[in-house]
C-alpha cells in the first residue's frame, strides 16, 4: 500500500475513533443485533442450515457457467432481456442507455449493493435522471450524500436526531422527533415517486437458474413497488448470485433474515419471473437483467473462490471488533467489515485496498458466524501474505515475520527472550494493566487495555503441567 493510502486510512480511523457519538451508535447497533441473532444461533438446526448454505453455494460456484447459461436462457424464455457486463463501466453504460432510450426522467431504486459497486447513481444523475433510493436506510444516506455504512443497515450510524435533521432539511420544515412521524414523511415522499417513476432498478438476492426467476428479500415493501409499478424494471446482479433451484433457497431464506436483522422471517420474499403477461394486473412491461462480472470470474477457481458464496447477511460486520471501533466509512469501500476486507481487494485489486486485510484482529469471530461458512479470517491472513509478497505492505511486516520465524524456530532462544521479556513487561504495568506503549507499540495500547503478563510463561506452566508427578519437566528433559 502506498504511504498516502495508508495515511488516508489511518486518518479515517482516527476520525471514527475520535467521534464519541459514532462510537456509541456502532456499539449499540452491534449489541442490539447480537441480542436478536443469538437465540437463532442457539437453535439446534442452525449449524446444519449453515452447512446446507455452504453446500448449495459451493455447488453453484463449481458449475457457475452452466447455471448462468440456464438462468439467462430462462429469463429470455419468459420475455426478459439479459445483458452480460464484463465490468462496472459496461454495466453503467448499458443501464444509462436503457434509461436514455426510454426517456426516463425519474428512477426509483430498491437496495442493491452491486449498483453501489458499479457507481450507477452518479452515472444516471450525470445523464440528467433523478434517482431515488426507496429503502428507508438508503433514502437517509442518499439525503446525507454518503455511502451505506453497513451492507444490511445502511444508516445504522445515524442517530435519531441526525435523521430528523436530514428529513427536515429535505421537507423544508421540522418533521418532528417521533420515529413514526419521520417514517410517515418518508413514505409520503416515496409513494409519489413510485407512481411517477419511469423505471425501477433493483438488485437480486438470488437468481434461480431452473426458472429464470429473480428473488428479492425485503422488509419494507419498497422492493415490490420498485419492481411492479414502473413500466421498465432493470435488475442488476452479480454473476455469482445464483442458486440452481427454488429448493436450494430453503436454507438461505431460513438463515438470511435471522442472521441479517434478527427476524424469524422476512416481511416479503418476491419472486419475479419475467415481465407482466397478458391478463396480469401489475408488473413491468419490460424486464432487463444486467449480470455483472466486474472481477468475479477472476476469483472463481482461485484460493479465494469461497468468498463468492457470501449471501450478504451482514453477520460478520455485526460481530467484528474492528468494525465496532472503526465503522463502515473508514473502509472507504462499498463492502465493509470482514467481507469487505476480503472482497474489496479481490474485486478492485489488492493494490487499491492493500490496507484492508490488515484491518483485522484475526480473532476468527467472522468465520465462526458466517452464514455461508466462508473462512474469512483465513482469507484475510492469506491476503496479508499476498500483500507482503507483492511488496504492497509495509516492509516492517516482512522483517517482523522473518524475525518471528527465526526466533520461533529456535526454542532455546525463544525461552531466553521470554525470560528476559517477562520482568521488563512487568515493569511496564500498573493496576494489572500494561501501561501505554511507546513508539510503534503505542498503537497496541492506545485504544485498549492489555492485561499485565502472567508471572510465568505458558510454556513454563505447560512444562510443569504435562510432566509426570515425580518426573522431570519438559524443560528439564531438554524440550526448551
Ligand atoms: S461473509 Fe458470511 S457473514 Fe459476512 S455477509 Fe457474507 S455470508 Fe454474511
Amino acid at each position: 500500500m502506498s504511504g498516502a493510502s495508508r495515511q488516508a486510512f489511518d486518518a479515517r480511523i482516527e476520525r471514527a475513533l475520535g467521534d464519541g457519538a459514532l462510537q456509541k451508535v456502532i456499539a449499540e447497533g452491534q449489541d442490539y443485533m447480537q441480542a436478536l441473532i443469538e437465540p437463532a444461533r442457539a437453535q439446534p438446526g442452525w449449524p446444519a442450515a449453515l452447512d446446507e448454505i455452504a453446500r448449495v453455494r459451493a455447488e453453484t460456484l463449481v458449475h457457475l457457467d452452466r447455471y448462468v447459461e440456464q438462468f439467462a436462457s430462462n429469463v429470455e424464455c419468459l420475455g426478459g432481456h439479459v445483458f452480460f457486463a464484463a465490468d462496472a463501466a459496461e454495466a453503467r453504460r448499458h443501464v444509462v442507455d436503457l434509461a436514455r432510450e426510454r426517456d426516463a426522467r425519474l428512477i426509483v431504486k430498491s437496495k442493491s449493493m452491486v449498483t453501489e459497486e458499479i457507481a450507477l447513481n452518479p452515472a444516471l444523475e450525470a445523464a440528467g435522471v433523478e434517482v431515488v433510493e426507496t429503502d428507508l436506510g438508503e433514502f437517509i444516506v442518499q439525503l446525507a450524500h454518503e455511502r451505506p455504512f453497513h451492507i444490511v443497515a445502511p444508516a445504522i450510524h445515524k442517530s435519531l436526531e441526525q435523521i430528523r435533521a436530514l428529513l427536515s432539511a429535505a421537507a423544508g420544515h421540522d418533521v418532528g422527533g417521533d420515529p413514526q412521524a419521520m417514517t410517515r414523511y418518508a413514505r409520503g415522499v416515496l409513494r409519489e415517486k413510485f407512481f411517477a417513476a419511469d423505471m425501477g432498478i433493483s438488485g437480486a438476492n438470488f437468481g434461480v437458474a431452473a426458472t429464470g426467476s429473480v428473488v428479492l428479500v425485503t422488509n419494507e415493501g419498497n422492493g415490490r413497488m420498485v419492481t411492479t409499478l414502473p413500466r421498465t424494471h432493470v435488475v442488476v446482479m452479480g454473476v455469482e448470485r445464483l442458486v440452481p433451484s427454488f429448493a436450494d433457497l430453503e436454507a438461505i431464506l431460513e438463515v438470511l433474515p435471522r442472521a441479517g436483522v434478527g427476524l424469524r422471517a422476512t416481511a416479503y420474499v418476491t419472486a419475479i419471473s419475467g415481465p407482466r403477461r397478458a391478463g396480469e394486473a401489475d408488473g413491468p412491461q419490460e424486464l432487463h437483467v444486467v449480470i455483472v462480472d466486474n472481477g468475479r470470474s477472476a476469483i472463481l477457481g482461485s484460493k479465494y473462490e469461497r468468498v463468492l458464496s457470501c449471501i450478504r447477511c451482514g453477520a460478520c460486520l455485526d460481530i467484528c471488533p474492528v468494525y465496532r471501533k472503526i465503522g463502515g466509512h473508514a473502509y472507504d469501500t462499498v463492502y465493509t467489515g470482514p467481507i469487505g476486507a476480503v472482497l474489496s481487494p479481490l474485486l478492485d485489486g489488492l493494490a487499491c485496498h492493500a490496507e484492508l486485510p490488515f484491518a483485522s484482529s484475526l480473532c476468527g469471530a467472522c468465520s465462526e458466524v458466517c452464514s455461508a461458512r466462508i473462512p474469512l479470517a483465513e482469507m484475510i491472513r492469506e491476503l496479508r501474505e499476498d500483500a507482503v509478497e507483492e511488496g504492497l505492505a509495509s516492509p516492517a511486516w516482512g522483517v517482523g515475520f522473518e524475525g518471528f520465524a527465526a526466533v520461533a524456530a529456535r526454542p532455546r532462544l525463544w525461552s531466553a527472550l521470554e525470560l528476559a521479556a517477562l520482568p521488563l513487561l512487568r515493569l511496564a504495568t500498573a493496576a494489572g494493566t500494561l501501561l501505554r506503549g511507546r513508539g510503534p507499540l503505542g498503537a497496541w495500547t492506545q485504544d485498549r487495555e492489555f492485561p499485565a503478563p502472567e508471572r510465568r510463561s505458558f510454556r513454563a506452566w505447560w512444562g510443569r503441567a504435562s510432566a509426570p508427578a515425580d518426573g522431570p519437566t519438559s524443560r528439564e528433559r531438554g524440550g526448551g
